[in-house]
């Protein structure tokens, strides 16, 4: 399999660069040159087993198909649950998709734990080292760091704004005891974060000295790996299904489409969004403009920008790259994304609902949830049961529950007067030892950090 760049310039590349590289040289994101058919059904295999058969094609023979396999089971062996991502009924069609339950409470852990083992998989085999540097509001963060405390090859500075993340997110990273995991908390706002994982990026040298990498969302193998929960879920339920999304970077419900494209038996999305509904709007009215972003209960959705829409907007555009630059070039200048009406019919209608929930509306879901199932759900999961409302009468409608309601304590209490419990293996979270470096917002400085841990240029 070859992956081509949705801005149409950068040369093709094989999984394991486009893997490794994350963003391409153009400034496109990766895809496939074409779209592989999905693995027949096999009611035989266990979540691991079905994501290798799924994810194979996509790999291409880059990775032999036992190590992959392996690769699988030892990534879906760090779950809680059996089915590593259950599917719990809560009305007559109404249903969730349990996605939290790796290590790091969040759905991320289904990615990440992938593809930290790809990483160090594919480095090992060229004998190669990187620095992966990322500023985090929350959790991409700890579930990085998650997925690669294992990884020989690769070592992993996460930055993080201090007194700015909630006690568990803080504790799920500075707890980790390994010896190629280092926090940095930055006197700072999560912009400052950015701006320094930014600035170091932008430097060529330390770029290429230290061999800097990004595990942020626009990773293909992130999507990739998300295809297989919608594979595994529409087909117990032998569809067709409507899933309902809580979106952020909409990587999430771009692997939806994914699934669908190749065969899953999906009928539809509906993207929840909270008070930050730039992609609610889009899908209401076919206009995408640019607002400010608002703090909100479900901050893993408070965006300004969905990069993932990229992949999509490729394949609305023919997949004809140049167009595509374009039109996200006049984007970033004006701030507005225009989509004529024939694309919009043929790409976004039918295929996407939108709600909008905000905060007032959030609680008083998760009350209600927790009223009639006696189900306590955290605060983005609140926002997709909210919306799947939206679904057509005796349609089985499945809601993605990203995190777990102990991530989320606080809101989930106010909402039901319960404080959810961590899972037991979390349970001593707040006695294990912290280990962080306290830093100022200051470019030389964290430069200088981040060059003492690397091992790469050792
Ligand atoms: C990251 C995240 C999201 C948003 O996912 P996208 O793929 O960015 O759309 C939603 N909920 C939780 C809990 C998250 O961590």
């Amino acid at each position: 399999m070859q992956y081509r760049s949705t801005r149409g310039i950068a040369p093709e590349l094989g999984f394991s660069d486009t893997l490794l590289s994350g963003l391409a040289p153009d400034g496109g994101l990766y895809v496939p040159v074409s779209w592989p058919e999905l693995p027949v059904d096999d009611r035989t295999l266990d979540y691991a087993a079905t994501a290798a058969a799924v994810m194979a094609p996509y790999v291409g023979g880059d990775i032999a198909d036992d190590d992959l396999g392996r690769m699988c089971r030892e990534a879906y062996a760090t779950f809680r649950h059996p089915a590593t991502a259950p599917l719990v009924q809560i009305d007559d069609h109404r249903w969730v998709l349990e996605l939290f339950h790796g290590p790091t409470l969040a759905f991320k852990d289904i990615a990440l734990q992938l593809v930290g083992r790809l990483f160090d998989h594919v480095l090992a085999e060229r004998g190669e080292r990187i620095t992966i540097v990322g500023a985090t509001s929350g959790d991409t963060g700890s579930a990085a760091i998650d997925g690669v405390r294992h990884c020989e090859n690769v070592d992993i500075v996460i930055l993080y704004p201090r007194g700015r993340t909630s006690d568990v997110q803080r504790r799920q990273m500075t707890t980790v005891d390994a010896p190629n995991v280092h926090t940095v908390a930055i006197d700072g706002t999560f912009d400052d974060c950015q701006d320094l994982v930014k600035a170091m990026f932008a430097d060529s040298f330390l770029r290429s000295e230290l061999r800097l990498s990004a595990v942020n969302s626009i990773n293909w193998a992130r999507v990739m790996a998300q295809v297989v929960y919608y594979v595994t879920a529409s087909r117990a339920l032998q569809g067709p299904v409507s899933f309902s999304v809580p979106t952020g970077n909409f990587g999430n419900v771009l692997a939806g489409w994914i699934a669908r494209r190749t065969g899953a038996p999906i009928r539809d999305f509906i993207v929840s969004s909270n008070a930050n509904d730039i992609l609610t709007r889009f899908i209401e009215h076919g206009d995408m403009s640019i607002n400010g972003v608002v703090p909100t209960l479900s901050p893993s959705m408070d965006i300004q920008v969905s990069s993932n829409f990229e992949r999509l907007l490729f394949e609305m555009d023919g997949r004809d790259g140049a167009m595509t630059g374009e039109r996200l070039t006049n984007f970033r200048t004006s701030g507005r994304l225009e989509v004529d009406a024939t694309a919009f019919d043929q790409w976004i209608r039918g295929s996407f609902r939108a709600a909008r929930v905000d905060d007032d509306a959030t609680l008083a879901e998760i009350a209600r949830v927790h009223a009639a199932t006696g189900m306590l759900i955290d605060p983005h999961t609140a926002t997709a049961t909210a919306a799947a409302a939206l679904a057509q009468p005796g349609v089985d409608v499945i809601s993605l529950a990203t995190a777990h309601p102990a991530k989320f304590p606080d809101a989930v209490e106010r909402a039901t007067g319960i404080r959810p419990e961590l899972p037991p293996e979390l349970a001593d979270l707040h006695e294990r030892p912290e280990r962080t470096v306290d830093l100022s917002a200051d470019l030389a400085a964290v430069r200088s950090f981040v060059r003492s841990v690397s091992r790469v240029a050792r």
